[in-house]
């Protein structure tokens, strides 16, 4: 089969940023400080964060969710695309991370946008479901630990509206999945739910090869 992807070299790649990225220089600051951090890799790259301000936008998104926050990068760049009344129920385990989130939150003037719940994202999102917030969201945002994607993607269905988009990150894992010797379980969990979605009539899918993979699964009417 060839490839109809065009491969981004290293030169295609700063032609992108020098041709599109507008990021803010709070957002430039909170990137140079992540990417000192031991996991500073896991942080998303600029373009895919202007990319989600500017899906943000189309959805005229004003109830969000965010599952995984680490240092801020994502979350900063879906509240600035929302309403003053907007809000990022922002899902983390992290203290220590989401410190440096909340920094950067209130450096960039979103702070009040938005609500941090620290604790497993899964009791957080099942509370969210019993207090009778389905379907109330219109765009959800998975980027943590992947042996819970499937659970969180579950969850988010419940939660988004009719129209609503849920965005996964990491969905190509490094080029590992489809490596068919890597069989640990966060790229199992990842080959499992990106089979599933495939064929999941609740909602219509794309899976772009932005940053490490990204899908895109926008829940259906009546689904
Ligand atoms: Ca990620």
């Amino acid at each position: 089969m060839s490839s109809t992807h065009l491969k981004i070299t290293d030169e295609l790649a700063a032609y992108i940023r020098q041709s599109s990225l507008r990021e803010p220089e709070v957002l430039a600051k909170l990137r140079a400080e992540t990417g000192t951090l031991p996991l500073g890799s896991m942080q998303i790259t600029p373009e895919q964060g202007q990319f989600m301000s500017l899906l943000v936008g189309m959805l005229n998104a004003r109830n969000t969710i965010e599952v995984g926050v680490f240092t801020g990068y994502s979350s900063i760049c879906v509240a600035e695309a929302l309403p003053s009344d907007g809000k990022v129920v922002a899902c983390d385990v992290s203290e220590e991370y989401t410190s440096i989130a909340r920094r950067y939150w209130r450096e960039a003037g979103v702070e009040d946008r938005i609500d941090l719940r620290i604790g497993p994202a899964l009791a957080t999102l099942d509370r969210m479901i019993s207090s009778g917030r389905q379907g109330q969201f219109d765009f959800a945002f998975i980027d943590a630990d992947k042996a819970n994607y499937d659970g969180y993607y579950e969850r988010l269905l419940i939660l988004v509206r009719a129209g609503g988009v849920i965005a996964i990150d990491n969905v190509l894992w490094h080029g590992r999945v489809v490596d068919a010797t890597v069989t640990d379980e966060d790229t199992q969990a990842i080959r499992t739910l990106n089979a599933k979605i495939s064929r999941d009539e609740r909602v219509w899918v794309s899976m772009l090869g932005i940053g490490d993979g990204l899908t895109l699964a926008l829940k259906r009417p009546g689904a």
